[in-house]
């Protein structure tokens, strides 16, 4: 089949590829010069199935309320917040519910592992070489931290994932660059997680997809969907609508306001984040791979020879707006666990500062699959974990695509979910 794919970052290009590898002639649209220049671009980098859950979870809000004023929370609201934005929020705290959380979060589960492995298997096959680290750590600064994550130590058992806790001690022989003079309680290091540079990654699957036979059209905006026939794109400055037998739309946060036209109400809100990437100064004060400060929920990632720490998730405002406090949340955790680890900006180094937003669903679990709309299917709204999500979202698109049966099990992945 002739397949139109609009979006080129993770999403657009693990699908892309997975359409080519099952023979199909497709076309990549992407309104940016390069593949995963907008949210694949500096995210965290962290695949870690078992940890994957949805924000939506009981207890959720009042956290949120709880923390909105602190200097250092994890989650803010730029106000005034857009009718968008409250009509978000009010699904996702819906979606809080203890049985819609646990539906949810088993989903995103079953599709971050079987993600994991297709991840592995494309590195092997393809030896496609990018930074990597294997282990997470999550970081636990006290007692409470402890507490709060046992939930979640309940969740990696019952998913049979690989963990153990662990004192400071053995934190720091894990990680041994971690600041000798921070007192911390100790930490939950998963040896089977691994951090992984996501554009790195995409660039390098662009090329093989290339190969394939995948044209990729850059600097070329999808305006619009023709609603008579969902498989056409119209670009602008062209004419006549560029007609294919299939289209996916994997344009991230922009999905939504192209499908509304179609009458496909997406509700999606941007979430956003940050990140700082700076080159090494020295290694023997790098982290090894990643980690999570559980308190400030900000990650630090071992990058090749850099070092990214990323973080914070902010509902409202804009991406242009950076929001400096939130930047500073990440210094602040960087210099108190690796405080030699990262040449600075102030000794001249580029020091990269990023915003990027989450395409976010309120319930979490993206939407994959024929969208009911002939001709027109979806590969969206990953959220906060969707380079963890891509291998196995794309594959699974293209069996589903195919006619046949997911290799993971797709319930409560498609569009029937928003019903
Ligand atoms: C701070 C931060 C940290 C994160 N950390 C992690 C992590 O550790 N692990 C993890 O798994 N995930 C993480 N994520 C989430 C992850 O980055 C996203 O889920 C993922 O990048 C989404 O990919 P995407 O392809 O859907 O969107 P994008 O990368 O945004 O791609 C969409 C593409 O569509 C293009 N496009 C849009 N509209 C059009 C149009 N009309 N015509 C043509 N092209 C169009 C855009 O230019 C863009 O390139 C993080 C995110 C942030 C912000």
């Amino acid at each position: 089949m002739r397949i139109a794919v609009i979006g080129a970052g993770i999403i657009g290009i693990t699908t892309a590829y997975e359409l080519a590898v099952d023979g199909h002639e497709v076309t990549v649209f992407e309104r940016r010069g390069a593949a995963a220049e907008e949210t694949s671009f500096a995210n965290a980098g962290v695949v870690a199935p078992g940890s994957v859950t949805p924000w939506a979870a009981p207890g959720m809000p009042g956290k949120v309320l709880g923390n909105l004023l602190s200097r250092h929370a994890a989650i803010k609201l730029s106000l005034p917040l857009s009718g968008n934005d409250l009509a978000w929020m009010w699904k996702w705290w819906r979606a809080c519910k203890l049985e819609t959380y646990l539906a949810n979060r088993a989903r995103l589960q079953r599709l971050a592992f079987y993600s994991q492995s297709r991840l592995h298997q494309l590195t092997a096959d393809l030896q496609l070489d990018y930074d990597r680290a294997e282990g997470y750590t999550v970081l636990l600064r006290s007692e409470k931290d402890s507490r709060l994550v046992q939930p979640g130590l309940q969740i990696l058992r019952d998913a049979g994932v690989a963990f153990s806790e662990i004192n400071a001690e053995g934190v720091r022989k894990i990680e041994p660059a971690i600041n000798p003079d921070t007192e911390f309680l100790g930490g939950i290091h998963m040896p089977n997680d691994e951090v992984a540079n996501c554009r790195q990654f995409a660039l390098l699957l662009k090329d093989k997809a290339r190969d394939l036979g995948v044209k990729f059209e850059f600097n070329t905006t999808v305006d619009q969907l023709n609603t008579a026939q969902a498989a056409s794109v119209l670009i602008p400055g062209e004419n006549t609508p560029r007609q294919f037998d299939r289209m996916v739309m994997c344009a991230g946060l922009a999905s939504a306001a192209l499908l509304k036209p179609l009458g496909l109400k997406i509700p999606m809100a941007a979430v956003y984040g940050y990140s700082i990437s700076a080159p090494i100064r020295e290694a023997l004060n790098a982290p090894r791979s990643a980690l999570m400060d559980e308190r400030y929920k900000v990650a630090i990632s071992r990058l090749g020879n850099r070092v990214r720490v990323a973080g914070s998730a902010e509902i409202g405002g804009s991406l242009a707006k950076h929001r400096a406090s939130s930047i500073q949340t990440l210094y602040k955790v960087l210099h108190d666990w690796f405080p030699g680890a990262a040449q600075n900006a102030n000794t001249g180094s580029s020091v990269q500062v990023w915003k990027g937003a989450r395409p976010m669903l309120p319930d979490a679990p993206p939407i994959i699959g024929d969208s009911g709309i002939p001709g027109l299917w979806l590969n969206l709204g990953h959220g906060s974990s969707g380079w963890a999500l891509s291998c196995g979202s794309a594959r699974a698109l293209a069996d589903l695509m195919a006619g046949k049966a997911a290799e993971v099990n797709m319930e409560g992945l498609s569009v029937a979910r928003l019903n």
